[in-house]
């Protein structure tokens, strides 16, 4: 027997009210802020990953999906939303379009982590980014976007973490002390830090494990270390929060796990975080469509992985919205009546009436019990007796009530209610 992945999961019709309400209300947010749909492929030139993203973060050293094509080429699945997003702006010239270009996408992105409760292999992102304009006016707008999507969704508790890691004109330097910190802890800290040390410094101050949190305490702040620009436009966005009204924490330690961020970081944590908790974060990465080719272009986005946000919606039992049920089942019993009930249905869909028809020889008792698990709101029975006459017997499957009408009169007599 096949199975779905290790890390990927199959999304039954039953889960589909949650994947829809989250859908809707990306897109409607998305529509009040002026963002529009992008799709990208789901498998780009495995580069593009690596030279944004960073050698040296887990993403790119151990969790990409990469392959060849048949061709030679090095692909990788999509590791994550924001370059994909980045090349598509560079490679149709959406330069040339007033500036900022604002855009969002739903879709898949690939890891090969270790699976367990809100960490997949296969997960789904919702992200969206404003690209070509450096103002913190839009730091702040994406962070006040992220907060009133989880507002939207009904999900409470939900907190903001900030932080500013600066340029690329402040940041070396920080990195320079970070560094000399941590020389006197390189046996005390866990083998992954160790590498980090050489690797990549800054992520030493959000290694999870419990003694690194403990040396990551007392290491230089990012703030600390800001230059006069950076510095004035981490204050500009706390500003432009506050007037907003937008509750926020800093948080020093706050590093992103992607090396294309600049300046501003955020996370979006839920109520009672733990382990795998973070529910979405973001920032700005102004060097990133440099990186790839394109002119200077200061950009900023944020990005949430719906199967956290619906393990959240699970947990705090919200309300979400069912969605619709076919309005008539279609039973017969006998060839003839098989005939009449194929045409009646085919008739009710030419009218936009949602039908289900039956199938197969099953008893009159077993074509109701479907009836009543697919959740319509009629059923139409045939036999050979309504044949002859005519007519159908349509009931109410919520009341039980039965009556008899004429089959010309069907569509006009159900009415969704
Ligand atoms: P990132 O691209 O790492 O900033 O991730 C953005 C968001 O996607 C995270 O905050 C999570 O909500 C979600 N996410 C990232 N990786 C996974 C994963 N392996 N499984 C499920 N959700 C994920």
């Amino acid at each position: 027997m096949y199975k779905a992945p290790r890390g990927t999961f199959d999304i039954l019709p039953q889960e589909h009210p949650y994947w829809k309400y989250v859908e809707e209300r990306a897109a409607s947010l998305c529509r009040l802020y002026g963002y529009q749909p992008l799709n990208t492929p789901i498998f780009e030139d495995a580069q593009l990953f690596t030279r944004t993203v960073g050698k040296g973060t887990d993403i790119v050293d151990k969790e990409m999906y990469v392959f060849q094509d048949k061709s030679g080429h090095e692909l990788a699945l999509r590791a994550e939303g924001t370059a994909p997003v980045c090349r598509a702006y560079l490679e149709h010239g959406l330069f040339n379009l007033a500036q900022p270009v604002k855009l969002y996408y739903i879709g898949p992105a690939f890891r090969y982590e270790r699976p367990q409760a809100g960490r997949y292999r296969q997960h789904h992102q919702f992200g969206f980014e404003a690209l070509g304009e450096a103002d913190p006016v839009l730091d702040a707008e994406v962070i006040e976007m992220a907060c009133r999507f989880f507002l939207s969704l009904g999900l409470y508790g939900v907190s903001i973490q900030l932080n500013s890691i600066g340029c690329r004109l402040c940041r070396p330097g920080y990195l320079e002390v970070l560094t000399r910190h941590y020389a006197s802890y390189a046996n005390s800290v866990c083998p992954d830090c160790k590498a980090r040390l050489t690797k990549n410094p800054q992520r030493l101050l959000d290694c999870k494990n419990a003694s690194c949190q403990e040396i990551a305490k007392s290491a230089p702040k990012p703030s600390d270390y800001l230059c006069h620009d950076c510095q004035l436009h981490f204050l500009s966005v706390q500003e432009f929060l506050v007037a907003l009204s937008i509750p926020f924490q800093l948080n020093h330690r706050l590093v992103r796990g992607l090396d294309y961020y600049t300046r501003t970081v955020f996370e979006v944590e839920p109520e009672g975080k733990g382990g795998q908790s973070t529910l979405g974060g973001g920032g700005r990465y102004d060097d990133l469509i440099e990186t790839l080719g394109g002119n200077p272009t200061p950009a900023v986005g944020f990005a949430a992985g719906l199967e956290r946000i619906i393990l959240n919606l699970k947990r705090q039992n919200s309300d979400i919205p069912a969605l619709p049920r076919p309005l008539v089942f279609v039973a017969y019993l006998g060839p003839e009546a098989k005939v009449e009930a194929m045409k009646i249905a085919s008739q009710l869909r030419k009218a936009e009436i949602a039908t289900i028809l039956a199938a197969g020889d099953k008893s009159l008792k077993g074509q109701m019990k479907q009836a009543g698990s697919s959740g319509s709101t009629y059923a139409l029975i045939l036999g050979q007796e309504e044949v002859t006459n005519r007519n159908v017997v349509l009931r109410d499957m919520r009341s039980g009530e039965q009556r008899i009408i004429p089959l010309a009169d069907v569509a006009m007599m159900i009415k969704p209610r």
